[in-house]
């Protein structure tokens, strides 16, 4: 069965505070050799060995890794429509690339999970600013509908994009009245 992030698990989760708090001081994450220094995570590999050999750093997990450890992603995207069905791979392609380039930028910036639904794909991300931005990459190159909503309860964000939205009528007509 496909995992779902529904509001009944995410209130049985660890709140985001708790999930993800910042270190103290310099850290390394034991999962990816990301960086916390001088209040902000950071991948460089020279940095990291440096760090790892000193027993006095502290070995944090990053607030990526702890969300991908909990499966507790900050962004979600939802992309339906006629169009995804039929350009699944240039936007797959579009989503990965988007990321590693995003990723370049900001450590925290990952994919964590990406999966076909029955009208689309489903793309959960490790913070918000991920997930906004595929929409508006998705958006701005294939055009379609971008929405946004932001739950202040459990601080996620839901992105989502639709192109055509042709299948999803015909889907719903199988209905008892
Ligand atoms: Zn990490």
């Amino acid at each position: 069965m496909p995992k779902r992030v529904s509001v009944s698990v995410r209130n049985k989760l660890p709140q985001p505070k708790t999930l993800v708090p910042n270190p103290k001081g310099t850290a390394l994450c034991p999962s990816c050799s990301a960086i916390y220094e001088r209040k902000r995570w950071f991948e460089n590999q020279a940095r990291a060995r440096e760090l790892a050999a000193d027993r006095t750093v502290a070995l944090v997990r990053c607030p990526a890794c702890a969300r991908q450890k909990a499966n507790y992603p900050e962004g979600i995207l939802t992309v339906t429509g006629a169009f995804v069905a039929a350009h699944h791979d240039d936007i797959l392609h579009t989503i990965v690339s988007t990321s590693k380039r995003e990723r370049a930028h900001d450590t925290l910036c990952r994919l964590l999970d990406v999966r076909a639904s029955r009208e689309g794909m489903t793309v959960t991300t490790a913070n918000e600013r991920l997930a906004r931005k595929l929409g508006h990459v998705l958006h701005s190159s294939f055009g379609g509908e971008l929405t946004f909503v932001f739950s202040h309860d459990d601080r996620l964000t839901r992105v989502h994009w639709n192109r055509d939205s042709l299948g999803r009528e015909s889907a719903r007509t199988v209905k008892k009245r």
